[in-house]
């Protein structure tokens, strides 16, 4: 028999914190195989384009899913009303408005208001990247004139949709809701 590994009195730092948590505390998730080869967890966005929810908080207005781009050109205009947090796990991606180029292992911060436009470039067979998104995506013309949003909620419909679709049942999509 395997012997437990119990703290070692003698050293606190082994100590487990053992007071109650919080009243109202949102349990923790966990998401294993974020990277996962099952399709049924992809949630079609585009044409080319697919999502994986992580993390979808209807209490906070944001959501943080990973992106999966096999499509190259223009994607979208949109202006964020939240920040946006995110990282580059696969390809490369960058905006017209901008002079830089997500890649691989990058990390990129996008201020509340902006507007850009997302560009996958040609050579680029598959984008993968890590988005935390606050707040909305109003999807714009050259202008500014708004066509169009996505934000929670509007994620959570469509993770919905998917998952009945796939056979999971749309109520799936909670595990990812805190
Ligand atoms: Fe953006």
């Amino acid at each position: 028999m395997p012997q437990p590994t119990l703290p070692l009195a003698s050293d606190p730092r082994r100590v487990a914190y053992r007071k109650p948590q919080p009243w109202g505390m949102a349990p923790d998730l966990v998401v294993h195989g974020v990277m996962t080869s099952d399709e049924r967890l992809w949630a079609p966005v585009a044409e080319g384009i697919w999502s994986r929810p992580l993390h979808l908080s209807v209490s906070g207005g944001h959501y943080t899913h990973v992106l999966r781009v096999r499509r190259s050109g223009v994607l979208q205009r949109h202006r964020h009303s939240g920040a946006v947090h995110a990282y580059v796990i696969r390809g490369r991606w960058h905006y017209l408005e901008h002079d830089w180029v997500a890649e691989e292992g990058s990390y990129v911060f996008e201020p509340p208001g902006e507007t850009h436009t997302l560009v996958v470039p040609d050579d680029c067979a598959e984008m993968i990247t890590l988005f935390t998104v606050h707040g909305a995506l109003m999807y714009v013309d050259p202008d500014g004139q708004s066509i169009g949003y996505d934000d929670v909620f509007t994620r959570i419909d469509k993770y919905r949709a998917h998952f009945e679709a796939v056979g999971f049942g749309a109520d799936h999509v909670r595990q990812f809701m805190r």
